[in-house]
């Protein structure tokens, strides 16, 4: 019996996640004798924060706790301008690692929303990327999860609106909210392309693999908002999905029963770790090979 593995190119970090971790390394590397921060986990993945918390990088999501000189990075989801305005206050220093795309989110929202044109973002609640953008928001704002939502929110159809979403939603949702909005309103909104494509060329990729497989196995952080996205969207394809966080997760009862396997990682998954899987899944699939061609097997 043949096996075989369709491994994602784009599974793993994304441009904003390996330039937050890359600024840690430097830091690590320059600055020896000074406290170091990060403004909540840098990376949704429990091994890379235990691997910097081993070398002392200490977390907070409280911008009390630094003190003067103590060094503090803002992690690629950004931060509230107020927190960040709290933190130059007691002087720490600050590393900004917010993602470039995150970034330009954040100064499209603040040039185009003011007093006469609400901000409607498209978004999850809690987020904290999202929490930093509504705080760049120089007008009224409005977050909702979906079409049903933004429709419950009271919304004048004379009035002007700038329509932005969290970077990592779904493009497609998007279109049909800007459609809806172009319908009701008697202006046509604004509309701020502030999606990034790295979630969705790694969504595009992992529908195309998951629809030529019988298993997938996504790696990833279990609370990776991300890696359960891509779960989902595989799960819709190829309904054997599996979400690990490393290889020690694989197993006979994932491996057996199929012969053609898909695996991709979400943004906060490393290299090292998707390689782990890769081999071990590898070994696994040429250790039932072997032992279903032997003659004792028969
Ligand atoms: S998913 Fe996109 S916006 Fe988010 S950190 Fe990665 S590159 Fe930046």
């Amino acid at each position: 019996m043949e096996f075989d593995i369709l491994l994602a190119e784009n599974a793993g970090f994304c441009m904003g996640v390996s330039l937050a971790l890359n600024k840690l390394n430097k830091a690590l590397e320059q600055i020896s004798i000074r406290r170091i921060f990060t403004f909540g986990p840098i990376i949704h993945n429990p091994q890379v924060l235990s691997f910097y918390e081993d070398k002392g990088v200490r977390v907070t999501e409280d911008w009390n706790e630094p003190y003067s000189d103590d060094i503090v990075l803002i992690r690629a989801h950004g931060i509230p301008l107020e927190i960040e305005d709290r933190l130059i206050k007691r002087n720490v220093s600050i590393i900004d690692a917010t993602c470039p795309k995150v970034k330009r989110a954040q100064l499209l929202i603040s040039r185009n929303s003011h007093s006469s044109n609400c901000l409607l973002l498209y978004g999850e609640p809690d987020h904290p990327e999202v929490k930093g953008l509504l705080s760049y928001a120089n007008s009224r704002a409005y977050l909702f999860e979906d079409v049903n939502q933004l429709a419950s929110i009271n919304i004048e159809p004379g009035n002007n609106y700038c329509l932005a979403a969290q970077t990592t939603q779904d493009r497609e949702q998007f279109e049909l909210i800007s459609a809806y909005l172009q319908n009701m309103l008697v202006h046509q909104p604004l509309i701020l392309d502030t999606i990034c494509d790295a979630t969705k060329n790694r969504q595009i990729e992992t529908i195309d693999i998951a629809k030529q497989v019988e298993c997938m196995i996504v790696v990833g952080g279990k609370n990776s908002g991300n890696t359960r996205r891509l779960c989902k969207v595989a799960m819709e394809h190829c309904p054997a999905c599996f979400h690990i966080e490393t290889e020690h997760e694989l197993n006979q009862a994932i491996v057996s029963g199929f012969s053609r396997f898909g695996l991709t990682a979400g943004a906060s998954t490393p290299d090292d770790t998707i390689n782990k899987v890769y081999h071990k899944l590898k070994s696994m699939l040429h250790a039932k090979k072997t032992s279903s061609s032997s003659p004792l097997s028969e």
